[in-house]
C-alpha cells in the first residue's frame, strides 16, 4: 500500500497538532501548515525531526500552493475562540471563506478528499435542545460572534456546493466545546480560564449567573471522530462532541474541587448573544461512524490538569 499524504491547516493550533500527532502515528505523510497567527509552533516543535513531517508557515487566505501528491487535506485553520474571533473579526472571516475557497480548489486540483471544520457555533443561541444536524440555527449575523458563525456556515456551504457542482470528495464535521493539553492559557476560553485562575489561586469568573450550559469533548475522542468521518463515504454535517451537558456555575466548582484551590467563584456580566444551552445530539455519529466519546470528564479534566500544571508558573 502506497503511503498517504495529509495536509493539515491550523497545524500548530490545539486541535490541529492532535491531529497531526494522529496521522504520523498512522502513518501517513503530514504537511503541516499555519500562519501561527493563534497556534504555537511548540505545538509541533516535536515532530520536526522526522521524515515524515513537512511544514509551511503560510496564511491560508492568500493562494495555497502545495508541491507533490495529496490524498487528503484537514482545513482547521481558524481563530477559535470568543475572545480571539472579538480581536481578529475580518481575519476569522477570511479564513472561513477565502481560506475555505482556496483548500477547496487545491482539494480538487489534487484529487484529494477535504475534511473541514465547523462548529456548533452554527446553531447560534439554539432553539432546539439538544442540537441536532437538521437544525438550522438561531444566529445573529451582525453580534460579536457572526464573524465566526457566518464564516463557518459560509464554509458549510461552498463546501457542499464543490461536492455537488465539482464533484469534490468532502466532508463536513461540526466540533462542540472541546478541551485538552496545548489549549492556549489565554484564549479566554472557559476552561483554561478557570483552570488558570484557580492554579493562580484568583477567583474564577463565570459569565451571567452561570446557568447557560456546556458539553465538554476530550480531545482524543474528538481526534477519534474525525479520523472516522474522513475514512467514512458521508457528506453531509456530522456532530461530533461529548453529550455530558454542565452548566457553567457547576462546571467551576468542579475546577475548584479538582485543584483544591481556595479560589472563590465570581460573577460577571454575560458577553453578547452567548448561547444558553449547547449540547450535541449525537445519533448520526454513532449510526454513521460507530463513534461515541469514551473519556469522561473527570478522567479529561485530570489529564488536562496536569498539563496545565506544567505551563502556570506555581505561585500557591
Ligand atoms: N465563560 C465564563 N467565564 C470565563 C470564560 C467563559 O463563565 O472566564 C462562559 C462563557 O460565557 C460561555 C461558556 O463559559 O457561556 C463557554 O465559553 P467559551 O468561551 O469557552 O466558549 P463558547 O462555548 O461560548 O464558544
Amino acid at each position: 500500500m502506497t503511503q498517504k499524504r495529509i495536509l493539515i491547516t491550523g497545524a500548530a493550533g490545539f486541535l490541529g497538532s492532535h491531529l497531526c500527532d494522529r496521522f504520523i502515528k498512522e502513518g501517513f505523510k503530514v504537511v503541516a501548515m499555519d500562519n501561527l497567527l493563534t497556534g504555537n509552533i511548540k505545538n509541533i516543535e516535536h515532530l520536526f525531526p522526522l521524515a515524515n513531517f513537512e511544514y509551511y508557515h503560510h496564511d491560508v487566505t492568500k493562494f495555497v500552493h502545495v508541491p507533490g501528491d495529496l490524498d487528503y487535506i484537514l482545513h482547521f485553520a481558524s481563530p477559535a475562540s470568543p475572545i480571539d474571533y472579538l480581536k481578529m473579526p475580518i481575519q476569522t472571516l477570511k479564513v472561513g471563506a477565502l481560506g475555505t475557497h482556496n483548500l477547496l480548489g487545491l482539494a480538487r486540483s489534487k484529487n484529494a478528499r477535504i475534511l473541514v471544520a465547523s462548529t456548533s457555533e452554527v446553531y447560534g443561541d439554539p432553539m432546539v435542545h439538544p442540537q441536532t444536524e437538521d437544525y438550522w440555527g438561531n444566529v445573529n449575523p451582525v453580534g460579536p460572534r457572526g464573524v465566526y458563525d457566518e464564516a463557518k456556515r459560509f464554509m458549510e456551504s461552498i463546501t457542499m456546493a464543490y461536492h455537488t457542482y465539482h464533484n469534490v470528495d468532502t466532508r463536513i464535521i461540526r466540533i462542540f466545546n472541546t478541551y485538552g493539553p496545548r489549549m492556549r492559557l489565554d484564549d479566554g476560553r472557559v476552561l483554561p480560564a478557570f483552570i488558570g485562575q484557580a492554579l493562580r489561586g484568583e477567583d474564577l469568573t463565570a459569565f451571567g449567573d452561570g446557568s447557560q450550559t456546556r458539553s465538554f469533548c476530550y480531545v482524543d475522542d474528538l481526534v477519534e471522530g474525525i479520523y472516522r468521518l474522513l475514512m467514512s463515504d458521508y457528506a453531509y454535517p456530522v456532530n461530533i462532541g461529548n453529550p455530558d451537558e454542565i452548566t457553567i456555575g457547576d462546571f467551576a466548582e468542579e475546577i475548584i474541587r479538582l485543584t483544591g484551590t481556595s479560589s472563590k467563584i465570581i460573577y460577571k456580566p454575560l458577553p453578547q448573544d452567548d448561547p444558553k444551552q449547547r449540547k450535541p445530539d449525537i445519533t448520526k455519529a454513532k449510526e454513521i461512524l460507530g463513534w461515541g466519546p469514551t473519556i469522561n470528564r473527570s478522567e479529561g479534566l485530570k489529564r488536562t490538569l496536569e498539563y496545565f500544571m506544567t505551563v502556570i508558573p506555581k505561585s500557591v
